[in-house]
């Protein structure tokens, strides 16, 4: 049985100028401390990401660009490079979250063509999939997710599939306060690591982190984190103040 440090994730979307994310950052890097059970990542906005990393300079908070592009340089204005997002200090980039295929025109082409430009940069990416509540209420979820993992990953090595994080966010549980029940977490969250099993490797589907992500807070973490298959989280609206994101960190304690 593989082991599986779990992931707290924060995604800071699009809230806290360079100021702000800067004194956060100092905040969490005081509130974490030196020592954590568990891997800690924040996402902060582009703008803010190469002040942040150095503020979190010597702590065990990683930091993570919201999004990126496949293109390493060229003519793509406004675009940013797996590349430049390393060069900021970065370790990791969220790619695929539901507000960039809902709102931006994200697809799993598009997932998967970030994905191995992420992966030759050196960033562990965090894939985010999950279903709509009208294809859950259609019975489509299985079949939504199993799409979105197939195209999303298509075509990596074994190697590269090895520092790939999934995070499985329910397109209606996520700022809604309507988290998915343990139950639901945990049958999707089986399913996905047979998919990749069947479809990639038994070995490595033992090994891939899988988040959940969804109106995650204090209060329910250590209940979703108590799954056999949940190796952590991506939270959004929690993890905007040091003492609720900090609290989710420390769920063991
Ligand atoms: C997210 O944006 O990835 C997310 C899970 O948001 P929230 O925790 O606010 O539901």
């Amino acid at each position: 049985m593989a082991t599986r440090t779990p992931l707290i994730a924060g995604n800071w979307k699009l809230h806290k100028d360079c100021a702000e994310s800067v004194a956060f950052a100092h905040e969490l890097k005081s509130a974490i401390g030196a020592d954590t059970d568990v891997d800690v990542m924040v996402a902060p906005t582009f703008t803010a990401l190469y002040p942040v990393c150095e503020a979190l300079k010597g702590s065990p908070i990683a930091v993570a660009a919201q999004d990126m592009f496949w293109e390493s340089k060229g003519a793509w204005t406004g675009e940013i490079s797996a590349e430049m997002i390393r060069s900021c200090g970065c370790t990791h980039v969220i790619i695929g979250h539901s507000e960039r295929r809902q709102y931006f025109g994200e697809t799993d082409e598009t997932v998967n063509a970030k994905l191995k430009s992420a992966l030759e940069a050196g960033l562990v990416p965090v894939v985010c999939i999950g279903e709509t509540d009208e294809e859950r209420k259609q019975g489509k979820t299985f079949e939504v997710l199993d799409t979105q993992v197939k195209m999303g990953l298509k075509g990596l090595s074994a190697e590269e599939l090895a520092s790939v994080v999934l995070a499985y966010e329910p397109v209606w549980a996520i700022g809604t306060g309507n988290t998915a029940t343990p139950d639901m977490v945990q049958e999707v969250h089986a399913f996905l690591r047979k998919s990749v099993a069947d479809s990639l490797q038994k070995e490595l589907a033992n090994a891939m982190r899988i988040l959940y992500g969804g109106s995650v807070k204090s209060g329910n973490i250590a209940e979703l984190m108590a799954l056999e298959d949940v190796d952590g989280a991506l939270v959004g609206g929690a993890s905007l103040d040091t003492e609720s994101f900090s609290g989710i960190v420390r769920y063991k304690r």
